[in-house]
């Protein structure tokens, strides 16, 4: 896996204070991208032990909520895997910690994955730009959803983050 950045203290892509994994990798190539230099994924650098350690670092710190995978899309193919096996293993050593994923993919095509079981809120859809408005919290376009993992799969029917 390659990523862009690393971001600490971020507020604006989830909740309290969180720590951002800019990926590298995204083929869903959304009219008015923000963010179009992480389509790539060959771009950026390498995710290694350092960089793991940069995100558990920040995760530690008390005041941190949580962390939050961005980018480019972590549900690309070549991000998909390292991603599970991250998530997977924050929730183990951080369980009061959050988890939010950002994905040009549906939640219905998404759910059944095992990466979902580590996600607390699931930002989900393509970005459209005709349906983008600066006044919507935590998303970019009115189609995509905030969704709250959790509830959803306990209810069966899609609850959006409060
Ligand atoms: S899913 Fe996100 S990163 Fe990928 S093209 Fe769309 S807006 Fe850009």
């Amino acid at each position: 896996m390659r990523y862009h950045n690393i971001t600490k203290d971020d507020m604006l892509n989830g909740d309290g204070l969180r720590v951002v994994l800019w990926v590298a990798g995204c083929n869903h190539c959304c009219k008015g991208c923000h963010n179009p230099v992480t389509w790539d994924p060959n771009g950026g650098l390498e995710f290694d032990d350092a960089s793991k350690k940069e995100i558990f670092d920040e995760l530690e710190k008390s005041y941190i909520s949580g962390i939050t995978f961005s980018g480019g899309d972590p549900l690309h193919m070549s991000n998909a895997y390292e991603v599970t096996e991250l998530a997977k293993e924050i929730k183990e050593k951080f369980p009061k910690k959050t988890v939010w994923l950002y994905t040009g993919a549906l939640w219905e095509e998404t759910k059944r994955m095992e990466l979902i079981n580590y996600v607390d809120v699931l930002v989900d859809g393509e970005f459209e730009c005709d349906k983008k408005d600066a006044n919507l919290h935590w998303k970019g376009s009115s189609n995509q959803r905030v969704i709250d993992v959790k509830e959803t799969l306990k209810t069966g029917n899609i609850v959006l983050h409060a």
